[in-house]
């Protein structure tokens, strides 16, 4: 059965129109779909449902409402990633992985070592729209949210101490993920990944003088974008039924 998310918030159930080109397109292009045949809609309130085809008409497809769904494939905690810059398209990665792994939001930060020390227009499009097809791909409902890139310091500063605040770092020797999550009960952890030269001594620091927790991922030094990516299917584990 095919899914589609719908950019704009389904209002009425029992009317729902689609007129996104891209939509259309796949529906009669690609699937070659009918009146009559049925797919799933779900929009940004997480809210899914099963609808038939009624109609085709002036570039729209009118549904009739068969059912509403009941699923959750969401994790019962708030994983957010501070991911640094990245290069080439390694960032892609990190966003489509993390979507499927079924994170909250993701923030880029620039970090002192940071090579790409920018997030153009396209790129941020760009972005987003492999975060929606990773949601779309793996069942999930609600995308993470994509923040606006900020300086490491100002994430930092930023955080909630009642949250679990972890950053990720090399030379961390004792710190393990799992006894970590195992003797913290937060709702909200806060993951920091450093770019491909690692954060400065600076960086690490300022992360510890407003108590986040220095961590390792063990022994081996892991690429930042697979860092990131083992961080956050380490801690979803923990918590899927
Ligand atoms: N330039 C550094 C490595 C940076 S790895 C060096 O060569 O020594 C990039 C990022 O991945 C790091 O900033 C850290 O956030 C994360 N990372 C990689 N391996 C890790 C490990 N074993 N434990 C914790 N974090 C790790």
């Amino acid at each position: 059965m095919f899914r589609f998310f719908l950019s704009t918030t389904i209002e009425d159930p029992q009317n729902i129109v689609i007129f996104d080109k891209a939509i259309i397109k796949k529906i009669t292009k690609v699937l070659r779909l009918n009146v009559g045949d049925s797919l799933f809609l779900f929009d940004n309130t997480g809210e899914e449902y099963e609808v038939a085809i009624s109609e085709f008409k002036d570039k729209k497809f009118f549904c009739r409402l068969i059912r509403r769904m009941e699923i959750d494939r969401e994790l019962p905690i708030e994983i957010v990633l501070y991911q640094s810059l990245l290069k080439k398209d390694k960032f892609e990665w990190v966003c489509q992985k993390v979507t499927e792994i079924g994170i909250k939001k993701i923030v880029p930060i620039i970090t002192e070592f940071c090579v790409v020390n920018e997030l153009n227009q396209n790129k941020i499009s760009r972005y987003k729209k492999i975060i929606e097809e990773a949601m779309i791909q793996s069942g999930g409902k609600i995308p993470p949210i994509f923040e606006t890139v900020i300086k490491f310091e100002e994430a930092v500063r930023k955080l909630n101490p009642r949250d679990l605040n972890l950053i990720f770092h090399e030379q961390e020797k004792n710190n393990n993920l799992l006894e970590i999550l195992r003797s913290h009960g937060n709702k909200v952890i806060n993951i920091f990944v450093g770019p491909e030269g690692g954060f400065s001594p600076f960086e690490i620091d300022l992360a510890r003088q407003n108590s986040l927790i220095q961590v390792s991922l063990g022994k081996r030094i892991l690429r930042a974008e697979t860092a990131g990516i083992v961080a956050c299917g380490t801690i979803s584990q923990l918590f899927v039924d």
